[in-house]
């Protein structure tokens, strides 16, 4: 008897909402095809990322499996001589993201198999990077795009399926480790609010890399010891007001608009999306 074909489904659950809704998605739509769900856990992501997890598995009805790197970011630090990752050096997402993922499909494709990865990039959305292989056995499907399924299709799927958007939207606009570069400057207040213990380890961080010659600070141009102080609190949460009323009021003069969330990119411009790590 021939050999049945050897076919492998993945989909990456980054703990933002775009891959959670993709998740519910595929689930509720093709229901036919075995989806391994992974999460690469780089250990230092927020409490919120595992609350949802927990609820997505739920919702599922199977586990999200739990990849680690098998180095912790501790000892990848000091194999980047305690320089902070950074946007211009992201050796962080490489180390703890992209290679464990490697890592873990190889036995299958080294096996013959036909992988399909399926990653949450929606139909507004550009798709730029992304995870490329060399290996033509492992295929990146996009159903997101594919279905026209935009960001207001998106926060549907998550109301409609119970689930809503992850806790940390309320103050964060992203997945991804608590220290995360990528973060503006009134996420790190709200996170320096929101999780001390997190802001405090942050700081200590970047005081060793600072100390080893770290060309980078978490957050640009000032350090966390600067950023918290009093008066720069006052000023960064001053200009996140002045931002957001700016943005109500073109929501009123644009009626089309004015039921739509109001969130970071608008106020502050498109930043960098990492899919592995923020999706
Ligand atoms: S979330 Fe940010 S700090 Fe963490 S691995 Fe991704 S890019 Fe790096």
């Amino acid at each position: 008897m021939a050999d049945e074909k050897k076919v492998k489904h993945v989909l990456g659950i980054s703990g933002g909402k775009d891959s959670a809704a993709l998740a519910v998605y595929m689930r509720d739509n093709y229901p036919e095809l075995d989806i391994d769900y992974f999460f690469t856990d780089t250990g230092k992501e927020l409490p919120e990322v595992y609350e949802y997890l927990s609820k997505l598995e739920g919702y599922l009805g199977k586990p999200v499996l739990r990849i680690n790197p098998n180095r912790d970011f501790d000892f990848w630090l000091m194999q980047h001589n305690n320089y902070l990752p950074s946007a211009q050096a992201r050796w962080c997402t490489i180390k703890m993201k992209l290679k464990p993922f490697e890592e873990w499909v190889k036995p299958y494709l080294d096996d013959g198999y036909t992988v399909y990865s399926y990653v949450a990039i929606r139909s507004d959305e550009e798709y730029r990077e992304g995870y490329k292989s060399n290996n033509e056995n492992l295929i990146v499907k996009l159903p997101f795009k594919d279905d026209g399924i935009d960001k207001q299709s998106v926060i549907n799927i998550l109301e409609h399926s119970g689930l809503g958007m992850p806790a940390y939207y309320s103050w964060r606009s992203r997945s991804g480790c608590t220290f995360c570069f990528f973060q503006r400057k009134i996420e790190w207040v709200r996170l320096r609010e929101t999780h001390p213990d997190a802001f405090e380890e942050a700081k200590a961080y970047e005081k060793n890399a600072v100390e080893h010659g770290s060309p980078f600070t978490w957050s640009e141009r000032e350090s966390l010891n600067e950023l918290e102080k009093p008066e720069r609190i006052a000023q960064i949460k001053a200009d996140y007001e002045k931002r957001l009323e700016r943005a109500k009021q073109k929501r009123i003069a644009n009626p089309l608009k004015k039921d739509e969330e109001i969130d970071m990119d608008e106020l502050y411009g498109k930043s960098k999306v990492c899919l592995a790590c923020h999706k």
